[in-house]
């Protein structure tokens, strides 16, 4: 019960509700997660992205109560290496389970932020594989469970990540296949959480910064007041991609850079968004 309560509040972590729109994006209702409508955890293969790799998505669906944050799963089968993008604790056992099917090593695993719906598998990963752990430099000690108070911690549902291998930062590079995969920092729904972007594949992995038809939200512990940085960020480091840049969310489903330039209510021109300054806060009460 104290569990489930829990997840209660960690559901509407996530997402930030569009301005001025009648109905919030995101899993703002919990269902009970017994009986037959329990939400079912599953791997599935994202069709025709990412080629040359394989791109798997692991954890919550869009609509359900899966208590994770979307986990992704990049293997590139002719060297044998993959990449784990922000493992939850139910996530983490499908892709183990999946990369081993698949026959490849997880070499990389990385979370886009401290939240726990996004690094609660990182201990059962880093227990299974040779995994560097790559976490947000500004967030080094959040994710390791450092300088939380007990109530930051229940309400973020902190899993002490073990340990740390790689800082990083804006700018910063990460090697994957020999290749190079672009870290952008994107700070206001935590200090200073990342987007990984695969240049060759016009791939952006958005943590919760930004999802399809939102962003994410802001005046939880930890986070930014108010949304107005992290969209200012999002416009001048992720806007500036190509449209046809593949986003995959840490939440809900896939979109794109030019579907969200487009019609992202949070990503219009300031005079139509500047209520939607106070949406965020009200979000928080919930
Ligand atoms: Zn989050």
């Amino acid at each position: 019960m104290i569990r489930f309560a829990t997840m209660l509040a960690f559901s509407a972590l996530g997402l930030a509700p569009a301005p001025a729109q009648p109905a919030p994006a995101g899993p703002a209702k919990a269902e009970p997660e017994t009986g037959k409508h329990a939400p079912r955890a599953q791997v599935k293969l994202l069709e025709n992205i990412g080629s040359p790799f394989q791109v798997y998505l692991a954890g919550e669906s869009s609509g359900t109560t899966f208590s994770d944050a979307n986990c992704y799963l990049v293997c590139d089968r002719t060297s044998g290496e993959a990449m784990v993008i922000d493992a939850g604790t139910r996530s983490a056992p499908l892709v183990l389970k999946q990369a081993a099917e698949l026959g490849v090593r997880i070499t990389l695993l990385v979370s886009t932020h401290f939240h726990g719906d996004h690094t609660g598998g990182n201990a059962l990963i880093l227990e299974k594989t040779p995994a560097k752990m790559v976490a947000p430099a500004k967030e080094a000690a959040l994710i390791a469970g450092d300088g939380l108070n007990a109530g930051e911690k229940k309400q973020l549902l902190i899993y002490p990540t073990p340990r740390i291998d790689i800082k990083a930062a804006q700018g910063d590079e990460l090697k994957f296949r020999g290749g190079p995969v672009k870290v952008i920092e994107i700070g206001g729904h935590s200090p200073g959480g990342i987007c990984l972007f695969f240049g060759a594949q016009k791939l952006l992995f958005a943590g919760d910064a930004l999802l399809k038809g939102t962003v994410a939200r802001v005046g939880i512990p930890r986070a930014a007041k108010t949304v107005d940085p992290m969209v200012s960020a999002i416009r001048s480091r992720l806007l500036v991609l190509s449209d046809d840049t593949v986003v995959l969310p840490g939440h809900g489903p896939t979109t794109t850079i030019g579907a969200e330039r487009a019609a992202n209510p949070w990503l219009q021109a300031p005079a139509k968004t500047s209520k939607s300054m106070v949406a965020g806060k009200t979000a928080e009460k919930k």
